[in-house]
């Protein structure tokens, strides 16, 4: 049923996955060994974060015990006293089967001799990143498993197509309201609601929140946008991580120069070609991540507030033909007339990674009975403060095993929702460029005031700017209309809130929150999870 019809679709299904990442699918194959399986995605299947993951997938090999139980000490150590050592301990210890799972399922990682290549990351105290064609790993495990799943005669697909409302009766989530996310057809005017046993929410991250962003366009952040409106708790929000290195041009996009660059040897140098790390950390380049990122930002600030540049260099790195082990990045490079042996690459932050996100127990299941969550979108508290490179796409399959197994194993019953909705109002040119304009301010507010160096004022004037774009799109929902781009502002918005009240809550500095009026840990008061649900004010938990 791929690309099928609004209409057309099935009205009741087993188990509804809305997105088809990592986390989705690997979920799907496995609940559509029990049951009719309907994967939602907003795009084109290959349209994720997933798709554009490129340095690799952060994995001990199976028969490597000490790896694996390094894996775990070094995402503790990323996560700055906030990993969840449960989650982590399963992420480390099922995360190789998972893989040798999908290499059975025709994944294929570069290697040579017969070995998998590893590679090192920023904060691995090992080389045991994955990598496929070069730079490109999401993309192969994003195609080897939409192949998987395709072949699996339970498992349907919608394309372009959104779910707008999660379905709540009887105190859990009997279903969902789809709508179609082609802007451009007769059918964006239908919305449908389809009954399930069990929704999963495997939606991704929420970039798009920031005007500064590696994520694809459909990152925007509307699973946390849903959960929140049927009550679910969202957790850790104000820990978003920023990657130290996108490329920075103006008026080019804010493409990902991998972090394995850095872990193939490349250097920081500012605008006076000095190597800066020596300032910040003993790791040097591969210190964690927020610590190089904010290095990043404060020696691209001048003293008079200008802007300086920052570089990536590799001119020196010799050990590996960087042409073949990055061939994306240096296709990318070759439309500036930049060649990584050749130049200095201009680089700065952008936003990359929700650490926080709907609150799952260890199996997926949130705050609402009949809502599971898995990969980005949700909080285990596996990343705690601060993910370690590449554990994302093996947070994906490990939890989205996991969610899966959940479902099932709750046996809910199908209590039916169908219905074909009214036709509904599309938006008018006037509207739509209101919505865009209400989106620009409030994506530049959240990189200003939310962004990687905040404080109570910052914070404060975010709020205002979220609270003006917010009333802004309510104006305009009252009148009776949808479109995708009303929906997913309306999510940003959300996402935002909620960002900012956790940041806002959150009066210390750790991970990928750093707070200029409270610059230090405060163990006694904040070693706790951040709990945020809509109309309450935050509260910190220890898990
Ligand atoms: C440029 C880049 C490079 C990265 N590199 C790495 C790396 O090297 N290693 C690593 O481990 N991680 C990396 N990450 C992070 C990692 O890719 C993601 O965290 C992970 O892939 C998220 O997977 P997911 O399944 O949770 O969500 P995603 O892969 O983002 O999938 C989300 C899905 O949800 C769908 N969706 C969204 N909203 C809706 C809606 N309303 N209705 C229906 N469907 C919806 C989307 O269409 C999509 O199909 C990178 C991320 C980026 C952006």
């Amino acid at each position: 049923m791929t690309g099928s019809k609004l209409k057309e679709l099935i009205s009741s299904v087993d188990y509804l996955v809305a997105g088809a990442g990592v986390a989705g699918l690997r979920a799907a194959i496995q609940l559509a060994d029990h049951g009719e399986v309907l994967v939602i995605t907003k795009e084109s299947l290959g349209e994720s974060n997933t798709h554009y993951a490129q340095g690799g997938i952060a994995v001990a090999a199976a028969e490597d015990r000490e790896d694996v139980s390094l894996h775990l000490d070094d995402t503790i150590f990323a996560g700055d006293g906030l990993v969840f050592l449960p989650a982590a301990d399963a992420l480390v210890s099922e995360g190789p089967a998972r893989v040798s799972e999908l290499i059975e399922w025709g994944t294929r990682f570069d290697s040579a001799a017969g070995r998998l290549l590893r590679t090192r990351e920023g904060a691995h105290s090992r080389p045991r990143i994955l990598h496929a064609n070069g730079d490109a790993t999401g993309a192969e495990i994003s195609r080897s498993l939409v192949a998987y799943a395709h072949a699996h005669p339970r498992i349907k697909f919608a394309e372009w197509t959104m779910v707008t409302r999660l379905l709540v009766a009887e105190g859990r989530v009997i279903g969902a309201e789809l709508a179609s996310a082609k802007g451009d057809d007769n059918e964006s005017k239908y919305r449908k609601q389809i009954s399930a046993r069990a929704v999963l929410i495997a939606s991704g991250g929420a970039g798009q929140v920031y005007s500064d962003t590696t994520n694809p366009e459909v990152a925007t952040g509307d699973g946390l946008a849903l959960a929140l409106e049927a009550g679910a708790e969202l957790a850790d929000m104000e820990f978003y991580q920023f990657h130290p290195t996108a490329f920075s041009l103006a008026g080019a996009p804010r493409f990902l120069l991998s972090e394995a660059l850095r872990g193939e040897g490349a250097y920081l140098r500012n605008d006076r070609g000095e190597r800066f790390m020596e300032r910040y950390h003993t790791l040097l380049e591969l210190a964690p991540r927020d610590v190089v990122a904010r290095a990043i930002t404060r020696e691209g600030l001048g003293e008079g507030g200008e802007t300086r540049t920052v570089y990536l260099d590799m001119r020196h790195v010799k050990s590996v033909d960087l042409h073949q082990r990055f061939p994306g990045i240096s296709r990318f490079l070759e439309g500036y007339s930049l060649e990584l042996a050749r130049d200095l690459i201009p680089a700065r932050p952008a936003a990359h990674y929700l650490m926080g996100g709907i609150r799952t127990d260890l199996t997926g299941r949130t705050t609402v009975r009949g809502l599971y969550a898995a990969g980005e979108v949700a909080c285990t508290g596996v990343h705690g403060a601060n993910r370690l490179a590449s554990n994302s796409l093996l947070e994906g399959l490990v939890f989205g095993a996991r969610a899966a197994q959940a479902m099932v194993d709750d046996h809910l019953p199908l209590l039916q929702a169908e219905s074909l909705l009214p036709v509904c109002l599309a938006l008018d040119a006037g509207d739509a460029a209101r919505v865009a304009d209400h989106v620009h301010a409030l994506r530049c507010a959240m990189w200003a005031d939310g962004g990687l160096l905040r404080s109570a004022s910052t914070l404060e004037s975010g709020l205002r700017a979220q609270a003006e774009c917010e009333t802004g799109l309510a104006h305009i929902a009252q009148q009776g209309k949808r479109s995708r781009c009303l929906f997913e502002a309306q999510s940003m918005a959300r996402v935002a809130r909620a960002i900012l009240c956790s940041a806002l809550a959150r009066e210390e500095s750790r991970g990928a929150h750093f707070r200029s009026d409270y610059p230090h840990r405060d163990d006694e008061s904040f070693q706790k999870h951040s709990s945020y649900s809509e109309g309450k004010a935050v509260t910190f938990e220890s898990w």
